[in-house]
């Protein structure tokens, strides 16, 4: 199974640094943003440290991973036209980059409409895409299904459908199902697992899944909110997340975890990654209650 984690990229070691980041966690797979995530500053390729991240890759028997578009890419703002233009720039430019990396998958969040109606905002998203994907390449853009805070599109399997109808280059595209976004969208992963996978199947093709962020949620089912929860610690839960985990038909499918970093019980503005603990709990099988309180213990670490 390909589990992992997104990693960071940042300083001097760059993508060897997200490489090694992964190894330390006992993971196999991983995600990264090529920079910040909330803006699209970026530094040239040739400082990457590809090469070297590459290398320990192999050495490391770690063959695939998946890069994520920073967040404020929105295609679908029809009301400015430099963000909409911004947007596609930015998007070329990560598709680029993400094949230089040797990744076959970018994660986009689809867009949010910013009042303008659903119907507006995915013909936006299609204008941009087929922009983009006019150019050649070998990564394809697995659009993310979104909880539906504000006026995000692609809160329905529906509405990414819709997407995938009308573009040019519908073999570029695949998803990123995130289950704190498909939960918080409405999609009862608890106790309907089966049927939200065959309606995914039915509307848009199983075989469309190129990633999975598996995230819990800190809210209901069908709050719209985002907000993510550690793995096992949420209102999907474990035995829900395992299912997710354990299906058979995404064997080769990466899961990655998005979860948040635990804050320590004692010392402020400290906080832990939980991703070492959380992917040995996936792989053992087994919920480990006390995690949570373990990873927030200065004490033990
Ligand atoms: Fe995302
Ligand atoms: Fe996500
Ligand atoms: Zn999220």
């Amino acid at each position: 199974m390909l589990l992992g984690s997104h990693v960071g990229m940042s300083g001097k070691e760059m993508m060897l640094g997200s490489v090694k980041e992964a190894i330390s966690y006992g993971a196999n797979t991983f995600m990264l943003y090529t920079g910040a995530p909330q803006n699209t500053k970026r530094k040239p390729v040739e400082e990457l440290r590809i090469p070297e991240a590459r290398a320990l890759m192999e050495e490391q028997g770690i063959e695939r991973f998946v890069v994520h578009a920073p967040y404020i890419i929105n295609l679908a703002n029809a009301v400015k036209p430099e963000t909409f233009e911004i947007a596609v720039e930015t998007l070329a430019s990560e598709l680029v980059r993400t094949e230089k990396m040797g990744s076959d998958t970018l994660i986009l969040h689809p867009g949010s409409h910013v009042g303008e109606g659903v119907d507006v905002g995915i013909a936006k998203i299609i204008e941009g895409l087929n922009e983009v994907l006019a150019v050649p390449g070998t990564v394809n853009i697995a659009l993310e299904t979104m909880a539906g805070k504000g006026s995000e599109i692609g809160r329905s399997f529906e509405e990414l459908a819709r997407i995938y109808d009308g573009v040019k280059y519908p073999e570029r595209l695949r998803v990123c199902f995130d289950t704190c976004h498909t939960h918080d969208a409405g999609y009862d992963l608890v106790h309907k697992y089966d049927e939200v996978m065959e309606s995914f199947d039915h509307i848009i093709g199983k075989e469309q899944i190129a990633v999975f962020h598996v995230n819990d949620s800190k809210n209901p089912c069908g709050a719209g909110k985002d907000r993510h929860e550690n793995f096992g610690f949420g209102y999907i839960g474990f035995d829900a997340l395992m299912q997710v985990i354990r299906d058979d038909a995404f064997a080769d499918v990466p899961r990655i975890l998005e979860t948040p970093y635990v804050p320590s019980a004692t010392k402020e503005k400290v906080s832990y990654a939980p991703y070492k603990e959380e992917i040995a709990m996936i792989r053992s099988g087994v919920f480990d209650e006390g995690l949570k309180e373990r990873l927030a213990n200065d004490s033990v670490r």
